[in-house]
């Protein structure tokens, strides 16, 4: 079986400025590193399709998707908040970006691949229902999680998020949806800042201190993941892959390494066989590093592609 990987040249041009940390040669590295290394030639690769209103629609209210049409500039830089900018070409990227999450969850629950890493930008998890933040505008996991949950073969989702940065808005998304278990891991106290402190028997937050070593990391997925998704048994599992947490990071002050990523897809992909004949849906988040970014990668999708 094989791993899908689904991209687009056109999420390189979302472009926040020559000086924003989300920035175009994130996905060029790691195109670099998946050429250099050979795995290219083992993934089978889809160019995006870009998601329609009605599927942008299952995740967002239709306010927030005409709210960030209308706010999109012809030309230059407008912002959505602080950190989170449009240029010409942003919301093309966001749809093709949402739309590789549900291309993804085809091909995976087709059963013509095992799994699929979907290398695009910008990224999702911070999107909530009705708001763009933290470089987010769709959330594309929560899309491709909801779009799963139309199929009659898929009754439980398990999204797992490992960005150094809690996703609030996959949270906020699901917080009433507990056929959607959300497990998460991110450093503490640190941005967003929302829903942290949420309590809910489908949310389950590890919050990790800043310079906490992987072990406690490792720790989380292991006592606290790993038997929610056993008891859940989701029918698909999504990842939030976020690399952001690695030490070389210049984003947030976790010690990960591409090992630990490497680590972490092993269980992720043991728990999937167990649960859901290996079914997974990873899709790319945070970070910021782009030499960290691409090796972090390279771990991630040769435990995906099984080597
Ligand atoms: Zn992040």
């Amino acid at each position: 079986m094989t791993t899908a990987l689904i991209s687009h040249a056109d999420c390189t041009l979302h472009d926040m400025g020559p000086e924003h940390p989300e920035s175009p040669l994130r996905l060029l590295a790691i195109r670099k590193v998946l050429e250099r290394t050979g795995l290219m030639q083992e993934l089978e690769q889809h160019q995006s399709v870009a998601a329609t209103a009605q599927q942008i629609e299952l995740a967002h209210s239709r306010q927030h998707r005409t709210r960030l049409e209308q706010l999109q500039p012809e030309q230059g830089i407008v912002h959505a908040d602080d950190d989170t900018a449009l240029c010409p070409h942003s919301l093309n990227a966001a749809t093709l970006a949402a739309g590789s999450a549900i291309q993804a969850t085809d091909l995976v629950l087709g059963g013509t691949v095992q799994n699929a890493f979907c290398a695009i930008r910008p990224p999702g998890h911070h999107a909530e229902h009705s708001l763009a933040m933290g470089f987010c505008f769709y959330n594309n996991v929560a899309i491709g999680a909801l779009h799963a949950l139309q199929q009659p073969s898929v009754q439980r989702v398990a999204i797992v998020d490992f960005d150094v940065h809690h996703g609030n808005g996959t949270v906020d998304i699901f917080k009433d949806r507990p056929e959607v278990l959300v497990c998460s891991t991110f450093q503490y106290p640190y941005y967003p800042e929302r829903y942290q402190d949420i309590q809910r028997d489908n949310i389950l937050n590890c919050p990790l201190p800043a310079y906490s070593k992987p072990a406690l990391f490792r720790h989380a997925l292991e006592d606290r993941w790993l038997p929610a998704l056993l008891a859940h048994k989701p029918d698909i599992i999504f990842i939030s892959a976020g690399f952001d947490a690695h030490h070389e990071d210049p984003m947030a002050d976790l010690e990960l390494t591409e090992e630990d990523y490497r680590w972490a897809t092993q269980m992720l992909t043991d728990v999937a066989r167990q649960c859901c004949n290996g079914r997974i849906v990873s899709v790319l988040e945070g970070g910021y590093n782009p030499v960290a970014l691409g090796f972090s990668v390279q771990a991630h999708l040769e435990v995906l592609t099984g080597h």
